[in-house]
């Protein structure tokens, strides 16, 4: 299954990826984490990138593309792959679909998590991952055992683009960029949209529904 996840930022979108690669044995591909680690590892990629991210801007699709285009060539991309945070823009997807054309694929489904911009900025402000094993917890709604410990040990950080202000602009670029998107795959019959702003477990329900999955 070739799958694509969409949402505002803070919709839940890596933590439904995670179980949807578990049932469907698929490659998730997270275009932020890339980016995150290509910024970690200091590469010129990561370098060029990060003064967008830390804005909460989009990082120009050209750096992005050929990040996802080396990604999904990948073997373990041969069975289908989940992305999730693309594409973003309209040529971003327009690229991706040409990319799949050459291997004579195509997406199959586009689920869109529905999350209301309050809850976003409620979400993210009170988001923390883990340092070890990359667990997403919610100090609100999925708190962990302690606000700044995970429940494998590992540290729990706080992203430097979920502070108030770059959410805003994230939310923006969001709604003038990306939601575009939902009538493109509209279009093409292709989109599933899910309810996304409930408990986690709720939201799972609803993504596996869609799919047609148990
Ligand atoms: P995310 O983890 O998906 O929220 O992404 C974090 C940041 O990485 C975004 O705010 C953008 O700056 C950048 N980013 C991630 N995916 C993309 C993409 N497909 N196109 C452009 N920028 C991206």
């Amino acid at each position: 299954m070739d799958l694509i996840l969409i949402g505002p930022p803070g919709a839940g979108k890596g933590t439904q990826a995670r179980w949807l690669v578990e049932r469907l044995g698929v490659p998730q591909i997270s275009t932020g984490d890339l980016l995150r680690a290509a910024r970690q590892a200091g590469t010129e990629l990561g370098r060029r990138s990060g003064v967008y991210m830390s804005q909460g801007s989009l990082v120009p699709d050209d750096l992005v593309l050929e990040l996802v285009a080396e990604r999904l060539q990948q073997p373990d991309c041969e069975k289908g792959f989940l992305l999730d945070g693309f594409p973003r823009t309209i040529p971003q997807a327009e690229a991706l679909d040409a990319e799949l054309r050459a291997y004579r694929r195509k997406v199959e489904f586009v689920v869109a998590l529905e999350v209301p911009d309050e809850s976003v900025v409620k979400r993210l402000s009170g988001r923390r991952t883990c340092g070890t094993c990359g667990r997403i917890w919610q100090l609100a709604f999925d708190p962990p055992p302690s606000p700044d410990k995970c429940a494998c040990g590992g540290a729990l950080v706080q992203r430097d683009d979920d502070k108030e202000e770059t959410i805003r602009n994230r939310l923006r670029v969001y709604h003038e960029q990306t939601s575009p998107l939902l009538a493109y795959y509209e279009r093409k019959g292709v989109l599933r949209r899910v309810p996304g702003d409930g408990k986690p477990e709720d939201v799972r329900r609803g993504v596996f529904a869609a799919l047609g999955l148990k």
